[in-house]
């Protein structure tokens, strides 16, 4: 497996823009606190950084660009996979805040070129359409991993 040498972004575009880590659910409340959207970034930021209220979405550090520990040999297209009954209703999604997802999700995202790795469909937020992000894991059966 070859690792690529993780790079860092800075939560800050060359524009001196402030980004924010809003989740998809939290997006009414925060344009409302004076939030902007940046299309091209795919990211909400402050216009006018520090907007009181927009500081609990303050950017934390990007995550890297293949996460600790990832696997991207799974393969890719649709996928039926058995999951132990100890790991059932539980995913990394509902073990993070929606801020820490939201900083999961966008690399992952990014890096499938915001299309569907299944079919190859973009998201359109206007149709309601929006691309989710899904895990897969590797169980050791004999050691209970
Ligand atoms: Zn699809």
């Amino acid at each position: 497996m070859v690792h690529e040498p993780s790079r860092s972004r800075p939560s800050t575009s060359a524009a001196g823009r402030a980004y924010l880590d809003v989740a998809y659910a939290e997006k009414d409340a925060a344009k409302a606190l004076g939030a902007r959207w940046d299309p091209k970034a795919r990211r909400w930021y402050d216009p006018r950084p520090p907007s009181p209220g927009l500081e609990r979405w303050t950017a934390r550090p990007e995550v890297p660009e293949l996460l600790p520990g990832e696997d991207r040999t799974f393969g890719a297209g649709l996928f039926v996979d058995l999951v132990p009954r100890s790991c059932w209703f539980t995913n990394v999604r509902s073990c993070v805040t929606e801020q820490d997802w939201e900083r999961l999700r966008r690399p992952i995202l990014r890096r499938a070129g915001h299309r569907c790795e299944a079919c190859g469909d973009g998201e359109d937020r206007t149709a309601g359409r929006r691309l989710e992000v899904h895990e897969r894991w590797h169980y050791d059966e004999p050691t209970g991993v």
